[in-house]
């Protein structure tokens, strides 16, 4: 019997089934850096409040801001929502942008008093939350798709900075708005939570390891996935 043509293309030509595609760009990534256990923090309010701490700078610093408000026994949702930001803002200072930050914790904990025991109850659906967490002053897609899908379980793939350069680099879609890079990945992958949620901590080991500004592909596990033409 003769093989399937699909067996004698080089990885380049079979790459143009996305979902084998997205299959094969995960498992490469996962056999690499391992299975991340992401997101880290001790409870899912911890994790929100990481997602707020991190815009704009590395875990590192957003990290060290959590355990000051840990030491001062302040990370709390009851206390954040009543705290003035003045006082707020110096302790989650290695995080930068802290008098902003102090007003958007102030901002989620009042959410969080709102909503959160009714997304845990099933309530209403992904969207209309997802709605509910834009609204809220300083979140972003990328933040408001982190708290859900890291603290409270739900299916929604999180895009940011590093996913945009590697499918722009991999040329996997044209469009690279927030949205339409979301519902690619979305629409590609099975439904299956710990696949999104690691998928995108293996995103963010691959930009900050390798897809960095200037490219190390010599070393990417992805190396022999980039389109053949590609000029990197
Ligand atoms: S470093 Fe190169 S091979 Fe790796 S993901 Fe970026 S463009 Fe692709």
């Amino acid at each position: 019997m003769q093989p399937h043509l699909g067996c004698l293309l080089p990885v380049q030509v079979q790459q143009r089934h996305p979902v084998t595609e997205l299959s094969v760009y995960y498992e490469r990534l996962r056999a690499h850096f391992g299975h991340q256990n992401w997101w880290p923090g001790d409870s899912p309010w911890e994790i929100a409040v990481g997602a707020i701490l991190v815009q704009n700078t590395n875990w590192e610093n957003a990290s060290r801001a959590i355990q000051a408000l840990k030491e001062k026994e302040w990370l709390s949702p009851e206390y954040i929502v009543q705290a003035d930001a003045e006082s707020l803002a110096p302790v989650i200072r290695t995080s930068g942008y802290f008098n902003q930050k102090a007003k958007k914790l102030k901002a989620l904990a009042a959410w969080w008093q709102a909503y959160a025991m009714r997304i845990r109850a099933g309530e209403q659906d992904l969207r209309f939350w997802r709605q509910s967490l834009l609204a809220v002053k300083g979140i972003g897609p990328e933040t408001s798709d982190s708290i859900l899908l890291y603290a409270f379980d739900q299916l929604i793939f999180v895009v940011d900075a590093y996913t945009r350069r590697l499918l722009e680099r991999h040329q996997l879609t044209t469009d690279t708005s927030y949205e339409a890079m979301q519902a690619f990945f979305e629409r590609k992958l099975p439904a299956d939570l710990d696949l999104y949620q690691d998928f995108h901590a293996q995103i963010v080991m691959t930009g900050k390891h390798f897809c960095r500004p200037k490219p190390q592909c010599e070393a990417c596990p992805l190396r022999d996935l980039l389109p053949r033409k590609s000029s990197l």
